[in-house]
């Protein structure tokens, strides 16, 4: 018995796949042809996309925005939990790791509810938010570059409508957040958006230790 967050370790963690991780083939696919690169950790852990999922059908979201793409395991994700007439947007900058995922997202019969954007995200953003998208987004995923965060953080709530849901990836940073010696750029603006977050009433909060650490803020 804890009343705290016990630590999970490897062995844990393989029960808690084992009993609760359900994937189709095409994702499972898709996660080991992802993890055959040299980048593989940047994709999100299976129960995290297990998890999101389950917001989104929670929620019942339609209208999705993911930033930060890879190979196209959260983007499939959420597609899959998100309704037949469901969107995405889904943004980023490499043409070569998407490539990876338009494949997977034809494959799992869900491409037609991607729309991917090409480009760094902020751009991507502000054209959505200059071209009638404030407040129509259910769902937001943000999971790119760390120094940007707060660009995408005070844009995706733009982009939200009232009672809609963010989540932020990598808010526990590897535990690098409460290394005093950890300085670099990434760990340094996940620290100061932790703490913004903690104080903004625009939001409700949590912290969610799953995976890297899953930040979800609910707009009110
Ligand atoms: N959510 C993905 C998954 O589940 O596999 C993992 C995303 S990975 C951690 C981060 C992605 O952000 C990379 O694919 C990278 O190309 C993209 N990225 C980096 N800088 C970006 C920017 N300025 N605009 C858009 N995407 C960016
Ligand atoms: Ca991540």
């Amino acid at each position: 018995m804890s009343n705290k967050t016990i630590p999970l370790t490897d062995a844990l963690r393989a029960y808690l796949l084992d009993v609760s991780l359900r994937e189709t083939d095409v994702q499972r696919r898709l996660r080991e042809e992802t993890a055959r690169l040299p980048e593989s950790t940047m994709q999100i852990a299976p129960e995290q996309g297990q998890f999101m999922a389950l917001l989104v059908r929670l929620m019942r979201a339609e209208k999705a925005l993911e930033v930060g793409v890879f190979t196209g395991y959260s983007a499939l994700t959420v597609a899959l939990a998100l309704p037949p007439t469901g969107q995405i947007v889904a943004c980023d900058i490499s043409e070569a790791y998407t490539a990876v995922a338009r494949r997977y997202w034809e494959e799992a019969g869900v491409a037609h509810k991607i729309d991917l954007r090409i480009g760094p995200a902020v751009e991507t953003l502000d054209y959505l938010l200059e071209h009638g998208h404030a407040r129509t987004f259910d769902f937001a995923f943000i999971d790119a570059d760390k120094p940007s965060y707060d660009a995408y953080y005070e844009r995706a709530l733009q982009l939200l409508r009232p009672g809609g849901l963010m989540a932020l990836d990598n808010t526990l940073r590897g535990g690098r957040v409460i290394d005093e010696r950890a300085q670099d750029d990434s760990t340094r603006a996940i620290r100061a958006l932790n703490e913004k977050l903690h104080a903004d009433d625009r939001i409700d909060l949590s912290l969610v230790p799953i995976a890297d650490g899953l930040t979800l803020a609910l707009k009110r």
